[in-house]
């Protein structure tokens, strides 16, 4: 490809976001990617017939056009769909003295808490009360219409005026935290330790970090929307960005490492792989988090010295430990596709090993593993520091893997009690794991900004010509979150009246 407008740095959700809509803009998009498969944080891999995601396993508004889900809006524009199924209770959470199924919808998912805290549910109603009138709020203004620059307010006055008025009173808690809500609505202390874990399983951080329009849109599109899952796992949300991107004349090239992003005179001119090959372009936007973008892709003088000593203190969420299995399926009729087990009341939510996730997608979809088998994902918060002088190829390694994967075995064994003698196929992974395959600073699953101690990045950069996106920009982690990066970016990067045309074709 010559003559590039924009090249886009990795192709996680969020560069793969941002370069298909530049390409239907019309612009000549060049997308590189590190690894061997697209996705980043969301691909997924095969391993003797069990296909396994590498994160995330929780979406929504996939099948349905009413969702606000910023990709659903991103995949319409493309005109690609990702078939899902839709699927209710959304999990089951597993705590040391009772478990506890989640329903999406809303009066269920109160009678299910009034079990266990009559006093408690009643709080919980009126604290979903106030996320729903948010999401209401937000509702008439789809993020597609978002963009970064001071075009931004002119385009949503002329568009969506009543629906501004309508937000105007909830600026208070768009800017507040969870943590504020809670305070004035909930008091039962199990209601507040369940709201503290939807939260983590958001934002890696409790209420008092996560902001209140997150978990809005999360309560939303639960009872709004549908909860579901894509058919093929989260590689085919993936494959569908790649198809957008490509049909409008864009490229991936896979296996193509970007070592440096180019800057002459205070401006991005390109990139140099680390085959040595040189690539330019006018805009460069870097899907690499903001500690690997500002550590390893710029030049050290590149940034002003204030901004880059103000990007590397970003605080980060610790990685994670991954168990990937393969199991057998003979007696498991009933099984539900989310767990979320916590295994002490006493540690904090956020402790590491504590808090243990697992999906087990193929209740869902049966063709993501061999006939009469699972696949099966479990995964828990791991601190770096603790791996990064051990050598992968070290017995020590080896026997710590072990250890450290205990939780999670622990945690299967709530759902499933003879996992252990069901396993056709063991996959574990560490902190190192993570960083190597995502290419992510320290594996970390993104900045730990909590709500009210500052704003996540801007998809702008102190940089000409060099934008950012993903999970280390506005408005922060998650998949829905980080494809709003992309479309934030992507819209900066053309005029409204392109924005505009794109809002038309999905009747917005
Ligand atoms: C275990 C786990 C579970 C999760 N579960 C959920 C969930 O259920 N629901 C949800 O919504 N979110 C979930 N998330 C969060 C969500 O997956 C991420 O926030 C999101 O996918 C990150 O996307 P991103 O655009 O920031 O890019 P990333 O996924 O970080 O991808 C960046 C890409 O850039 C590439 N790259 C980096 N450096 C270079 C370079 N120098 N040259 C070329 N390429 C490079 C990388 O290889 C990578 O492919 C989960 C995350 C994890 C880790």
């Amino acid at each position: 490809m010559s003559n590039l407008d924009v090249i886009v740095v990795g192709s996680g959700i969020g560069g793969l976001v941002a370069g298909a809509l530049l390409a239907h803009y019309g612009r000549r998009v060049l997308v590189c990617e590190s690894h061997a498969i697209a996705g980043g944080a969301a691909h997924s891999f095969s391993r003797q017939g069990f296909e396994f995601d590498s994160g995330p396993s929780f979406y929504c508004g996939l099948s349905d056009p009413r969702s606000l889900n910023p990709l659903r809006q991103v995949l319409d524009v493309l005109e690609e769909s990702v078939p899902a199924i839709a699927y209710d209770p959304l999990g089951h959470y597993h705590f040391p003295d009772c478990t506890f199924p989640v329903y999406c919808e809303g009066d269920r998912y109160r009678a299910a808490v009034a079990k266990i805290t009559p006093q408690g549910a009643k709080q919980l109603e009126r604290l979903e009360q106030r996320f729903l009138k948010l999401y209401s709020g937000l509702r008439d203004i789809p993020t597609l219409a978002l963009r970064s620059d001071w075009q931004l307010l002119p385009l949503l006055l002329s568009r969506y005026p009543l629906a501004l008025l309508k937000l105007l009173p909830q600026i208070g808690t768009i800017q507040g935290s969870v943590g504020d809500l809670l305070d004035q609505e909930v008091q039962d202390p199990w209601v507040r330790r369940l709201v503290d874990l939807e939260c983590f399983l958001l934002s890696g951080l409790t209420a008092a970090g996560t902001i209140a329009p997150e978990v809005a849109f999360m309560f939303g599109e639960r009872t709004r929307s549908v909860v579901d899952y894509p058919i093929g796992g989260s590689g085919a949300i993936v494959q569908a960005l790649v198809r957008g991107l490509e049909k409008r004349g864009g490229e991936l090239r896979l296996n193509t490492h970007v070592e440096q992003i180019l800057v002459d005179q205070g401006r991005a001119i390109g990139v140099r792989l680390r085959s040595g090959e040189v690539l330019n372009a006018p805009i460069v936007i870097s899907n690499a988090t903001l500690w690997d973008t500002v550590n390893h892709l710029l030049p050290p003088d590149a940034l002003p010295a204030g901004d880059r000593q103000t990007a590397l203190a970003t605080p980060a969420v610790d990685s994670f430990m991954h168990l990937h299995l393969g199991i057998r399926a003979a007696g498991l009729e009933g099984l539900t596709g989310h767990h979320v087990v916590v295994h002490s009341a006493q540690a904090r939510l956020t402790d590491p090993g504590n808090t243990c996730m697992i999906s087990i997608p193929s209740v869902w979809d049966a063709k993501l593993a061999p006939p009469n088998h699972h696949v099966v994902h479990a995964y828990t918060l791991e601190p770096y520091e603790d791996w990064q002088q051990l050598d992968r190829r070290s017995d020590a390694y080896q026997a710590k893997k072990r250890d450290r994967a205990q939780c999670l075995y622990r945690a299967l064994e709530r759902v499933i009690p003879d996992i252990r003698d069901r396993i056709t196929l063991e996959l574990i992974g560490t902190p190192l794991t993570h960083a190597r395959f995502l290419r992510r600073h320290r594996g970390t699953y993104g900045p730990a900004i909590a709500a009210g101690q500052g704003l996540f990045p801007s998809t702008q950069t102190a940089i000409a010509g060099l934008y950012r996106v993903g999970d280390s920009t506005l408005p922060g982690i998650g998949v829905p979150a980080v494809a709003a990066s992309g479309i934030l970016c992507a819209n900066t990067l053309v005029s409204v009246e392109q924005t505009v045309a794109a809002l038309k074709k999905i009747g917005r």
